[in-house]
């Protein structure tokens, strides 16, 4: 599916970003695979030990320039540097906080297209080992528009490559092996929606997981999506060791289509069977990611319908509290909510989380950084803006109260 073909808002993009340049024709040295370069190197007449010298530069040391692969004779590296660019992100700037545990980078891309990773480091505990948690991002810009996220109102830009996917985790490695750590997870949420590039998401992670290459445990990346069910599929098909993430946010049809416009082309029910297919076909757990909206999506009876939709699955609900987008009319849900809603679904023998926000002060949710570097929308569009999504979700939560709107359960416990 291409990704002009997505359902979106209908509204968007409400802001504008920064005008693009052209491309740099050179692709990203990091986005070749084992063999390929190889085939690049056999090309040239050089010895294959040089393909081993390459990727300890590129994966373990983390260059970003080619002379910093001091392995290399100057004519080869000159080769390289003709052929490809070792960096993909032309400039980064570093935002911290979360006392220096949460860190968000605004990347530019050769064509000046801005995207956003975060790292989030996450202390050891007495039940857990120290982790480093890089988040990504797919696209530049996206599709989709769901109202309470920033990047949904920029609209969509482009595809990443592969190259400029995996460059993120490495700066953030680059970054981490400078205090002597290393990174543990890696997430596809950041900008975009990855299934919408599976090409490039499937070639970056299998160049994350490949122990010649980046070296991750497959179990520690995960790919999300907002319900993207021929992807799920194709995913599926595949048979991958990654953990899928399923952005749900509503159980609720009618209010579904309202924050993930995506619903209308791929509903509910049919997201919710390719990810159980996936769960077989894997034996991986599905993550359910669960935005709480205050008064929206946030009551017991969410609660209870999203406890029947999952109920018998392998399955995990993560419940995230809204993000403050500067449009959007609606607020976070208090923290009361959420153990309640947490509470209700444990009762229903769901397992449930509830994640912690990270970087509120620095805008680390996905877009917000390169929706600053926009042109604002006029006063008047983002009033009106507000009065669709509160006359749209009202209408939804509506329909949601008529007889016969509630979702079929879930398959009968096994
Ligand atoms: S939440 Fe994800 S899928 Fe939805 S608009 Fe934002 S980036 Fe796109």
């Amino acid at each position: 599916m291409t990704p002009s073909s997505a359902v979106t808002a209908g509204d968007l993009p409400l802001v504008t970003p920064p005008a693009a340049s052209a491309r740099d024709p050179r692709p990203g040295l990091s986005g070749l695979s084992t063999g390929q370069l190889a085939a690049w190197l056999e090309d040239r007449g050089e010895a294959g030990y040089r393909a081993r010298q390459i990727a300890d530069a590129l994966w373990r040391h983390g260059a970003s320039d080619p002379a910093q692969m001091r392995t290399l004779p100057g004519s080869l590296r000159s080769q390289l540097s003709a052929s490809f660019r070792i960096n993909t992100l032309a400039e980064t700037a570093v935002r911290p906080a979360d006392a220096g545990l949460t860190e968000k980078a605004l990347h530019r891309l050769d064509d000046g297209r801005l995207i956003e990773s975060v790292l989030m480091r996450y202390p050891a505990r007495r039940e857990s080992r120290e982790r480093a948690t890089v988040c990504i991002s797919s696209q530049a810009g996206c599709a989709v528009g769901c109202p309470f996220c920033a990047t949904g109102e920029l609209g969509f830009e482009r595809d990443l490559d592969a190259a400029e996917i995996v460059d993120q985790v490495r700066f953030w490695s680059r970054r981490l092996a400078d205090d002597g750590n290393r990174v543990t997870n890696v997430v596809f949420m950041g900008m975009g929606e990855p299934l919408l590039n599976l090409d490039a998401v499937v070639e970056a992670a299998q160049a994350l997981s490949d122990p010649q290459r980046f070296g991750l445990g497959a179990r520690h990346i995960t790919i999300s999506t907002s319900g993207v069910t021929p992807g799920i599929e194709r995913l599926a098909s595949m048979r991958p060791q990654w953990t899928m993430a399923v952005s749900l946010h509503s159980a609720r049809p009618a209010l579904r289509d309202v924050l993930v416009p995506l619903n209308r082309r791929y509903p509910l029910q049919g997201v919710v069977a390719a990810a159980a297919a996936y769960a077989r076909a894997t034996g991986r757990r599905i993550t359910y990611e669960h935005i709480m909206i205050a008064g929206i999506n946030d009551t017991p009876t969410d609660a209870d319908e999203l406890a029947r939709l999952l109920r018998g699955h392998l399955a995990h609900v993560n419940l995230i509290p809204m993000n403050r987008v500067a449009h959007t009319p609606w607020q976070p849900s208090p923290v009361e909510r959420l153990e309640i809603f947490a509470g209700r679904l444990r009762g229903a023998g769901i397992s449930t989380t509830i994640r912690r926000n990270r970087g509120i002060e620095i805008g680390a949710a996905c877009g917000q950084l390169a929706a600053e570097r926009s042109e604002s929308p006029p006063p008047a569009t983002v009033a009106r803006r507000r009065e669709i999504l509160e006359t749209r979700s009202a209408e939804a939560l509506q329909s949601a109260r008529s007889p016969g709107s509630l979702v079929p359960s879930g398959p009968p416990a096994p």
